[in-house]
Parts: C-alpha cells; structure tokens; sequence
C-alpha cells in the first residue's frame, strides 16, 4: 500500500511529520509520498514560494525510510485537483496497488465539495486523521459519500484498491501552519513545533 499526504505544507510542522508516521507504521506502507500544493484552486495562495516549501519538505522528511516528495503538482503548470494526481498516480503505479489518500478531520469535514469526489473514491482509499478539536457530525452529501465505505480493519484496505474510508487515531499535535506563520510574523521562535532543520530555514 501506498499514502499519500497532499497538502500546503506552508510549512511542514511536525504535526504533519508525527501524524504521517502513526499512519505508516498503524498501515505498514511501502511509502508515503507527500505532495505539496501547485496551484491553489480552493484557498489562498501559499505564504511561501513552491521552491521554499519544497526545500522545507525535503529537509524534514530526510532520513526517513519510505517518505518521499513527489512534486508532480508544482511540476504541472495547471489548478492542482486531487482527483488528477490521483488519476497520474494510478497510470504510473497501475489499477491494482492499494493507494490511501490521507487526510486531517478538518480536511475530511469538507471532503464533499472537492472535485469529483466519487471518483476520488474510485482511485483511492480515504485515511482519516483524528485532528485535535475537531469533532465531525457526518450528514448530507458527506454521510451520503461516506455510506457503506467506513471500516475499523487496516486488512479491509489492503485487500482493495480504493473506496474504503478508515479513520485512525493519531498523536494529538495542536499544530497548524497558521498558527506557525503568526508566530513568525510576530517575531517569535517556531522551535520544536518545525524540525530543526525546517526551523533554520524559516529563519534565514
Ligand atoms: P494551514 O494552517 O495553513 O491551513 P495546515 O497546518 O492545516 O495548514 P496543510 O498543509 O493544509 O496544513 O495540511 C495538509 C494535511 O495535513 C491536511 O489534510 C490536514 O488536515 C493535515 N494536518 C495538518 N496538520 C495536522 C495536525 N496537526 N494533525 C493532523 N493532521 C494535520
């Protein structure tokens, strides 16, 4: 099985680094492949330049056996759309290979309004990321995605290739880049919420 964490990673926080672990180690992933952000379609633009948080990437996963940058977003020139990475994820690993797209609470909460998300279904395996505070009360269109798929069994995953949602629990990190950017522009220190190394390039 293969994860995959897109995301801003503006920048990369350890609350993104601990909570991708858990999931490796809880799934025993081949790899994990972080895919930051190209073209912001539903938010603002990232704070930092694609070249910085790629940079910032790299150096926080280092060292890491199975964790890797896969930059085909910031590579592609047009609106990143998960359902399209997902779908130049598959032509490459192929139909069969169990993919998990995986995601905080907050980032599920608004899986309904994503672009295709049927065929995201489709494509992948959903992960969901027990986030602090975030309580989730499944209704509408989202209850209606989500119906049938749910499952507690890490096997339910492995023995398909897409269309099971699981949720996990994770170390609680009340972490976010939001908060981290604030700090910065305040002239605070981000030390031991970013890698160490992240921090010295935050800090350059
Ligand atoms: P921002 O504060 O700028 O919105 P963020 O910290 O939420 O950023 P993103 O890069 O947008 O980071 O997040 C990528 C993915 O990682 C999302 O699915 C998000 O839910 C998840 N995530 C981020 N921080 C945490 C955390 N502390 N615990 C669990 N999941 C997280």
């Amino acid at each position: 099985m293969i994860g995959i964490l897109g995301g801003t990673f503006d920048p990369v926080h350890i609350g993104h680094l601990r909570t991708a672990l858990d999931v490796f180690e809880a799934l025993q992933l081949e790899s994990l492949r972080f895919v930051p952000l190209g073209n912001a379609v539903h938010r603002e633009p990232p704070v930092f330049s694609a070249e910085k948080r790629l940079a910032m990437l790299r150096a926080a996963i280092e060292g890491q056996p199975g964790f890797e940058v896969d930059e085909r977003e910031l590579n592609s020139g047009e609106p990143s759309y998960t359902v399209t990475t997902l779908e130049s994820l598959r032509s490459e690993l192929g139909d069969e290979v169990p993919l998990c797209l995986l995601m905080g609470r907050d980032a599920f909460a608004a899986f309904h309004t994503w672009r295709e998300p049927h065929r995201i279904l489709r494509l992948a395996h959903l992960v969901v990321m027990e986030r602090p505070g975030e309580t989730l009360y499944m209704e509408g269109p989202l209850e209606a995605l989500a119906e049938g798929r749910i499952t507690a069994s890490v096997d339910d995953l492995s023995h398909s290739p897409a269309g099971r949602i699981l949720f996990l629990p994770v170390t609680q990190l009340d972490i976010s880049a939001t908060d981290i950017r604030a700090r910065l522009k305040a002239g605070r220190s981000v030390r031991w919420l970013v890698p160490e190394r992240v921090r010295v390039l935050l800090e350059e």
